[in-house]
């Protein structure tokens, strides 16, 4: 198990309502020692704020305000109460066409406005099967960790293979430590706090595997999808870590 505090995050992706919203605010209990984050559609933000977890949101802009018709700039969504941000998650990436240098910027600029960004790397099958996950996430992190020097100890990083996400196959505790690793010896090369950095597991996490992912010494806690839309589920995670 991990010395670090460890933080479970929940991405409910475009899922969830007013209801549902309700139930997890009188369910969750509190968690002292580590970080619960969950991450619901912008709209409902303000009124997940105010119980047994912190608030995130899944996206935000890069820009502070103008022509930007129906994208949500960091100052509203600090307004609302969020303190976390998920940026660059591989359905934006994929959907959304944002390229390594936008999640880089964006996750800059939610450091400047005092978030916790939640920043997603991960490789999708092909490249997992041709041999080359390192090459292509350190890609991705290079971009990230270039831009945002400066403030490296506040950054989450999320391993999320793209071949584990909502498939219900969650990539086996050694592969992933593997990344996990090779993300922490990244890290030390850009910062001297590369060991307080947290670097969160993502694909196909379940009350049932939980445990043994936290195991690992580089993993520091999940970013979930599927399983944070129920709250036994979430709630036995969480307990996990
Ligand atoms: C995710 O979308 O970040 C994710 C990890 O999804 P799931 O847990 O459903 O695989």
């Amino acid at each position: 198990q991990n010395s670090k505090r460890m933080m479970v995050a929940g991405n409910w992706k475009m899922n969830g309502n007013l209801e549902m919203l309700s139930h997890f605010k009188s369910s969750l209990p509190v968690f002292e020692n580590i970080d619960v984050v969950l991450c619901v559609p912008s709209v409902y933000i303000k009124e997940a704020v105010g119980a047994n977890f912190s608030v995130g949101a899944q996206d935000c802009s890069e820009h502070e305000s103008g022509a930007y018709t129906g994208d949500i700039s960091l100052s509203m969504l600090a307004e609302l109460g969020a303190e976390h941000v998920i940026i660059g998650h591989s359905e934006r990436r994929q959907a959304y066409s944002e390229t390594n240098e936008r999640v880089a910027i964006k996750a800059e600029k939610a450091l400047e406005n005092g978030f916790v960004p939640i920043v997603c790397v991960g490789e999708p099958l092909e490249v997992r099967e041709s041999g080359n996950v390192f090459e292509f996430v350190g890609e991705q992190l290079a971009a990230i960790l270039n831009r945002c020097k400066q403030q490296l100890d506040k950054l989450v990083i999320a391993y999320e293979p793209i071949w584990a996400i909502g498939t219900g196959k969650t990539a086996s505790p050694e592969q992933a430590q593997e990344v996990h690793a090779f993300i922490r010896s990244e890290l030390k090369k850009s910062s001297e706090l590369y060991s307080q950095i947290s670097i969160l597991y993502g694909g196909s996490v379940t009350d049932v595997n939980a445990a043994e992912l936290f195991a690992q010494h580089d993993i520091d806690g999940a970013l979930v999808g599927g399983a944070s839309l129920k709250v036994d589920s979430f709630k036995i995670i969480c307990e996990h870590a």
